[in-house]
Parts: C-alpha cells; structure tokens; sequence
C-alpha cells in the first residue's frame, strides 16, 4: 500500500517557516530541456517539489510522496526562496519549471520565489495535477500551467484526481494547457468526456511510458486517434534522450 502524508498549505508566519520542502533541482550545473508539453525541447532549469496530495500507481516521482518506499525526509530539504532564486539566476536559461509532486501543495511559500523568478527575466512553468486551484498571485503573465489531470488508467481514483472546481480555475485562466498522459485509444475517449465537460482547452496527449521503446510503441497506438480529434501530441522527450536517469 502507498501513502502520502498531508502537509500543511497555510501561508507561513516566519522566515523558517518558508522554506520550501524541495526533492531536487536540476539543469544548472548539467543542462537540459522541458521534455513534455507546449515547451517541450525548451532549455529549462527544473525545481522539483517533494509531497504530492494523490498516490497514483504509475507515478514516476515515488521519492517525492511514498513513505512505505522511501524516507522523505532523507530524499528532500528545506530551501529558502532566496536560496532558489541565486540557482536559477546562476543560469542564463529563461524558463523555470517547477514541479513534484504537486508544487501547489505549497504555493502560498512559492509566491516570493515566482516573483523574483519573474522580475530577474525568466519565465515559469507548473508542471501541476490539477487539483489545486491556484491563487492569484500565481496566474500573471510568465507563469503557464501544465495541467496533468490524472485518470483512471493511471492508477488513481478520478473522485481524488478530477476536481471540478479546481479544472475550472485553471481553464478560467487563460494560462493554462491541459495535459493528459494516455495508454489507449479507449483513454481518449475518456479524456474528450472530461474536456467536454470541463470546458477544458488546449488538449495536450502524452504516450504513458518510461522507456524509449514503450513511449515509442503507445505513440503508434495514439497517434491517428490524436490527430483525428485535432489536439496536440507530445511526446517525453527526456526519456527519449537520457533514459530514466534522475535529474535530467
Ligand atoms: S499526481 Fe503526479 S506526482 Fe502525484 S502521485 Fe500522481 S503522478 Fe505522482
């Protein structure tokens, strides 16, 4: 059985209470691209955000929520804002992805990092799972969403993982673009009953797979279907490239 543990998402009162809970940040000192979505092949720099509120089964980031497999506290540390803005300043890459698990776990904290990520020129993508609405200091112009709602076939249940009224935020802010990571013909039929519903464009398909061969194979299987429905299809690029090594 996996679990996730609760983290407390309150504003913080105290400098120490601000520090960010942080898996790992990767693409300074080896760099390397956004391998999915609207970005994908973008040079990027990636702060990875331990905790998530789900538990899917195919998830690839286990070390950033399960502690019946890992110890979280050995696989994150407490970083300050200020501490993450000198690392991605260090760098001349423009655009900051910051991921998890779920970052929106943990926006209130983010908002001083986003800003100051923001006035020094770069630009910031949330690689999120779409449960979380995000507040407003968030949605301005730099910052896009990546919104991954999870489904079904991804091993979650979709009353945890579809969260009307936090699709519907993301949808209202015109920042956003809804990424669905599929395995079938039959996934994309669910996908176009949950756009439908939710009012939820652009659609962006991901081949689930974390090797080059299965990404490669369930592209073949996606694609006409993809391309019928006039979405956009991206594939992994960082799987394609560096395997399944961690930090890449
Ligand atoms: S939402 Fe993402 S990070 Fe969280 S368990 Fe699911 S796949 Fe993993």
């Amino acid at each position: 059985m996996t679990t996730s543990e609760p983290i407390d998402i309150a504003p913080a009162a105290s400098e120490a209470a601000l520090r960010l809970i942080v898996a790992e940040c990767f693409g300074v000192e080896v760099p390397t691209f956004q391998g999915e979505g609207p970005s994908g092949g973008h040079p990027a720099l990636f702060i990875r955000l331990s905790r998530c509120n789900l538990t899917c089964t195919k998830c690839d980031t286990k070390y950033t929520w399960d502690w019946s497999q890992f110890d979280l506290r050995k696989e994150s540390t407490k970083r300050t804002a200020g501490d993450l803005l000198a690392w991605a300043t260090s760098s001349p890459v423009e655009l900051v992805v910051i991921t998890g698990g779920e970052p929106l776990l943990q926006q209130a904290r983010l908002v001083p990092l986003i800003q100051g990520l923001l006035a020094a020129g770069k630009r910031v993508e949330f690689e999120t799972n779409g449960t979380l609405p995000p507040v407003p200091e968030l949605v301005v112009d730099g910052v896009r969403f990546n919104v991954s709602p999870k489904i079904a076939s991804f091993g979650i249940d979709e009353v945890k993982s579809v969260v009307p009224a936090a699709l519907e935020a993301f949808a209202a802010s015109g920042r956003a673009a809804f990424k669905f990571v599929a395995s079938s013909v039959a996934d994309l039929d669910h996908i176009a009953e949950l756009a439908d519903t939710h009012r939820l464009a652009p659609v962006w398909v991901m081949p689930e797979g974390t090797t080059a061969d299965a990404i490669t194979a369930t592209t073949r299987v996606l694609a006409d279907a993809v391309a019928a429905r006039h979405w956009y299809f991206t594939t992994r690029l960082h799987v394609m490239a560096f395997a399944d090594a961690r930090g890449r």
